[in-house]
C-alpha cells in the first residue's frame, strides 16, 4: 500500500536494497545451505572450541587493552574472550561461543584457524614485569572454568608464541607455565626426566608437542620459553629429556591429570 506522502518508489527500494548490503555484510552464515534439501535434525549443540590461549597485552593499563580490544585500530580491529588485570580483576569481551580475533595466522598440530577453535585470554602485563600473583590466582579459577564449563581438555592450554613463533613472543619467559602445570594445567615433563633411546627426533617430538617447524629456530625460541623460562635458538641435553617425557605423555594419551 502506497502512502501519498511516502518516498518514491525508486528510492525506497534503493535504501531498502544499502540496508539489506549493510545487513549481509555482518550476518552470520546462512543457517541453511540453498545446495541442500532442509531436513532438520535436534540431536545437535553449539560446537565448542579445543584450545585456550593464553596472551600479555604489552599495553599501560587495563582500561588501554579494554579500548584496543573494542575498536578498530590502526592495526585492524583485534578482541579476545577474556582480559585479566593484574589486580585478578576478570573481563569478557566475548562470548564463549562467539569467535575472538586474538591469534592471527599459525598454527598449533593440526590446527589452522586458532581463532575458530580456541578461547583467547589476555593478561595485563607488559612483557618485562613478573606477572602478578592475583593475576595468576584468577587466571587459575577462569581455567577451572572454561575446562569445566565447556569441556576443554586441561592439556590443552597454549600461549601464543608457541604456534605462532616468528611472529609473537607472548606470553615469554616470565610466564609461570610450571605454576600452571602444579595446578593440573598444560602439557609438563613428568619428574624424573630420563635421557631419550637411542634414534630418539626432537624434531618429531617438537611436532607432535604441536610446534610448527617451519622455522625451527623460532620453534625452539618458543619452546624454551614455555617449558624453561629461558632463552635460546638451539635443542640441548635437557631438552632432550623434557621432549622425550612430553612425547611419551602425549603417546600414551595421557592428559596429566
Ligand atoms: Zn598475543
Amino acid at each position: 500500500m502506497d502512502h501519498p506522502y511516502s518516498l518514491p518508489r525508486l528510492l525506497r527500494s534503493t535504501i531498502l536494497l544499502a540496508l539489506l548490503a549493510l545487513l549481509a555484510a555482518c550476518a552470520p552464515l546462512p543457517p541453511r545451505n540453498p545446495l541442500a534439501t532442509w531436513v532438520p535434525s535436534p540431536n545437535h549443540d553449539i560446537r565448542r572450541p579445543v584450545l585456550i590461549v593464553l596472551h600479555f597485552t604489552n599495553q599501560h593499563s587495563v582500561q588501554e587493552s579494554l579500548d584496543t580490544l573494542r575498536t578498530a585500530n590502526s592495526g585492524g580491529p583485534v578482541s579476545s574472550h577474556y582480559l585479566v588485570g593484574a589486580d585478578g580483576r576478570i573481563y569478557q569481551l566475548v562470548s564463549d561461543q562467539l569467535r575472538a580475533w586474538h591469534a592471527g595466522p599459525g598454527r598449533w598440530g593440526t590446527i589452522t584457524d586458532i581463532n575458530s577453535a580456541s578461547i583467547g585470554i589476555e593478561l595485563d602485563n607488559d612483557g618485562a614485569t613478573p606477572f602478578a600473583q592475583p593475576q595468576i590466582t584468577s587466571l587459575l579459577r577462569l581455567l577451572t572454568n572454561l575446562t569445566e564449563r565447556l569441556r576443554i581438555p586441561r592439556t590443552q592450554i597454549v600461549g601464543h608464541e608457541d604456534f605462532a613463533p616468528t611472529r609473537k613472543d607472548d606470553p615469554g619467559p616470565l610466564f609461570p607455565w610450571q605454576q600452571l602445570a602444579a595446578a593440573g594445567f598444560g602439557l609438563w615433563p613428568q619428574a624424573p626426566l630420563a635421557d631419550p633411546p637411542t634414534g630418539f627426533d626432537p624434531w618429531m617430538a617438537l611436532g607432535l608437542v604441536g610446534y610448527p617447524l617451519d622455522d625451527r629456530a623460532a620453534a625452539v625460541r618458543a619452546f624454551h620459553h614455555h617449558f624453561r623460562g629461558i632463552q635460546g635458538e638451539t635443542l640441548d641435553a635437557e631438552d632432550l629429556r623434557i621432549l622425550y617425557s612430553l612425547a611419551q605423555q602425549i603417546e600414551s594419551g595421557s592428559d596429566g591429570d
